[in-house]
């Protein structure tokens, strides 16, 4: 089968999006297509991979039904508010694959939009593979994401710090609706464009809210709830977004727009890798916060639509945005509990939780590899729980604890391996993948890391130089938002 597409996106008001053809480029060549994923979306994996395929990806060619776009947004970004758009995608349209779901198919890097601003509407090579990457990993992991079906080299160079070679990434996504889409609306001042909006939103994600009274403050609700489930389950990896501007929150729940994203090593809420994020207001431990200050603004923005009366409104958005916190510290608690094999809930839990933490914090130990050491040490302290007297008496009051739940010590360590990844994509893994393809164009350790990544949730399987740490003594790791 070849795309499917049936736009609905396009029957809201003109407003929100505009019509655009993707810049064609001089010389399309594949870097990386994603078989798997293509069988997924139904897709016949031979006219993808063809000449022609890859003219679509490339933007050269427009597939049969495509109906390009480019969607308006705005978005507070480090906390100012800006109207933007897709400056440098296109959304070539809503493919139905067999089994009925709905899915963008979006050419990121594909040129100029009207809503470029002063950018060039490019992506460069490395930021665009890091990108699929992470996304495949973070699916891998079953973490909520958008995906990546291809990137596709452009034959020409990119102009940043120096001349970088050009790239179009494929994003597959639930959707692109945004908290920043809502504020754009907002922000127009039309009641009636923003009702289209969030009717149109609760078909395309809750349908099940559709029939409801009160469905734009369940809206808002269920919104916050996926957020929630999201970024526990970030915390649980140890993943950092790196730029939670309201731009990059998408309704659907599913991480989106990975920039200068990483994966902690050495435990410490206060990491932040992006180089512009100066004031760590995207640092690890910031992130439950920080979605709730989003999940604030996208509130601001329905309030016409939750009551005639303004107060009555704000007083409606709070009672369900003062829950947050609470939802949130139940289920990371719960996902922390699961990090330790246990099957009941005590009250002091946090507070084991925590002491582990702490610890880890003030040895600079790894986030993934303590929990793994843990998992070997359910019958003996070994490793650093063996080696560090601290960790010996939080071990003891571990093992104490363990005694008071129902659970074997077989099912404890079944819990403890779906709750802690055996692998992640670790920074310098990702770097050499990363330049392995773009300055030398062997794209070896990048399939090689990729199929580590796979199944990260097996234990058995041996891939230890895909789980070491970044070596002792290495400089700390810096992103960079890279367009
Ligand atoms: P991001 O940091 O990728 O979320 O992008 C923030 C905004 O800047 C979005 O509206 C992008 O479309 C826009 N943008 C980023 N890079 C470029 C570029 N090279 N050309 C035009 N717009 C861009
Ligand atoms: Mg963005």
């Amino acid at each position: 089968m070849s795309w499917n597409f049936h736009q609905t996106y396009t029957t809201l008001p003109e407003s929100l999006f505009s019509h655009v053809l993707p810049t064609k480029v001089p010389q399309p060549g594949w870097a990386v297509i994603n078989a798997t994923l293509s069988s997924e979306l139904g897709l016949d994996s031979d006219q993808l991979s063809s000449a022609r395929g890859m003219a679509e990806l490339a933007g050269c060619e427009i597939p049969a039904g495509s109906e390009p776009i480019a969607q308006a947004y705005a978005g507070h970004q480090f906390g100012s508010f800006t109207m933007l758009g897709d400056g440098r995608a296109v959304v070539l349209g809503e493919h139905v694959d067999p089994t009925g779901v709905r899915w963008d198919v979006q050419l990121k890097g594909s040129g100029r939009t009207p809503y470029s601003r002063n950018g060039d509407g490019k992506a460069v090579l490395g930021p665009m593979l890091r990108e699929y990457i992470i996304s495949e990993a973070m699916h891998a992991l079953e973490i909520p994401t958008t995906r990546s079906l291809a990137v596709v080299t452009t034959g020409e160079d990119v102009f940043r710090e120096t001349a970088m070679p050009g790239a179009v990434l494929t994003r597959i996504a639930a959707s692109h609706i945004r908290v920043g889409t809502f504020q754009y609306a907002a922000s127009l001042q039309d009641v009636g464009l923003l009702q289209r909006l969030a009717d149109y939103t609760i078909q395309r994600h809750f349908p099940e809210l559709a029939e409801s009274d009160s469905r734009y403050l369940d809206l808002l609700e269920w919104t916050m709830r996926r957020q929630v489930s999201l970024i526990t389950a970030w915390m649980k990896v140890g993943f950092i977004h790196g730029v939670m501007n309201t731009d990059n929150m998408a309704i659907s729940g599913e991480t989106i727009d990975y920039g200068p994203c990483a994966f902690i090593d050495r435990y410490n809420p206060a990491t932040v890798f992006s180089s512009i994020d100066v004031y760590g207001r995207y640092a690890f431990g910031n992130q439950p916060p920080i979605a709730l200050w989003n999940l604030s603004r996208f509130a601001e923005t329905l309030l016409p639509l939750l009551h005639a009366d303004r107060n009555k409104a704000i007083n409606r958005a709070e009672n369900v945005l003062e829950q947050y916190e609470r939802i949130y510290l139940a289920q990371w608690t719960d996902m922390m509990r699961g990090k330790l094999g246990l099957g009941n809930r005590e009250e002091d839990d946090h507070k084991l939780i925590q002491m582990l933490l702490q610890r880890m914090q003030q040895n600079g130990e790894d986030y993934i590899n303590t929990f793994r050491t843990l998992m070997n040490s359910l019958e003996a302290p070994v490793g650093i729980f063996a080696a560090d007297p601290v960790l010996q008496d939080w071990w003891q009051c571990w093992h104490n604890r363990r005694d008071r739940q129902p659970q074997s010590d077989r099912g404890a360590l079944q819990q403890m391996q779906r709750a802690t990844p055996a692998v992640i994509p670790r920074n310098q893994r990702v770097e050499e993948a990363l330049q392995a393809a773009s300055a030398e164009k062997d794209y070896r350790p990048l399939h090689a890391l990729l199929a580590a990544l796979q199944d990260p949730y097996d234990h058995q399987r041996e891939r230890s130089y895909y789980q070491e740490p970044p070596p002792t003594g290495a400089a700390p790791y810096r992103t960079f938002c890279g367009t």
